[in-house]
């Protein structure tokens, strides 16, 4: 189960998931279209299958969305702290921004009005911001050079 939190603890989505690799740096998962998942505005279905891809040394995790038995739609891009297994748990704290990514080569960073306030409402430390911007920069930069996993259609 994914279990993830904003910066005050508070649980923001909880989803299921499936593993399907894990190298000890790189843990990838798979969501099944339609299953539910928990958020913080509510319960929502995703109509996409997604494979996502965590790795424990970065501050970014990119979600592959497709329609079952389509081409990938969109990768979604969440600026997080590194991502902790325990068991069968994977957490970490969502950093509100996010960066949008398409197939044709579109890249559209997200929620930075979102971050500016949580920055002051949770008081994010210097740290955490500078890293979670280079994070934004670096999976921008990863998807415009095509660079794994935005290199699998
Ligand atoms: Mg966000």
């Amino acid at each position: 189960m994914l279990r993830v939190t904003k910066f005050d603890g508070a649980a923001h989505w909880i989803q299921p998931f499936r593993v399907v690799s894990d190298d000890g740096t790189l843990l990838v998962t798979e969501y099944r279209a339609r299953t539910p998942i928990y958020t913080s505005r509510g319960e929502f279905r995703s109509p996409y299958d997604s494979r996502v891809y965590f790795w424990r040394d970065r501050w970014y995790n990119v979600f592959r969305l497709s329609k079952p038995g389509c081409s990938v739609a969109l990768w979604y891009c969440n600026v997080t702290t590194p991502p902790r297994l325990c068991g069968s748990q994977l957490t970490y704290v969502d950093l509100d921004l996010d960066v949008c990514v398409r197939p044709d080569g579109g890249i559209q960073l997200k929620d930075e009005d979102e971050f500016d306030l949580h920055q002051r409402q949770y008081g994010y430390p210097d740290e955490i911001i500078a890293r979670a911007e280079g994070a934004a920069d670096a999976v921008a930069m990863l998807a415009r050079r095509r660079g794994f996993p935005f290199c699998e259609g």
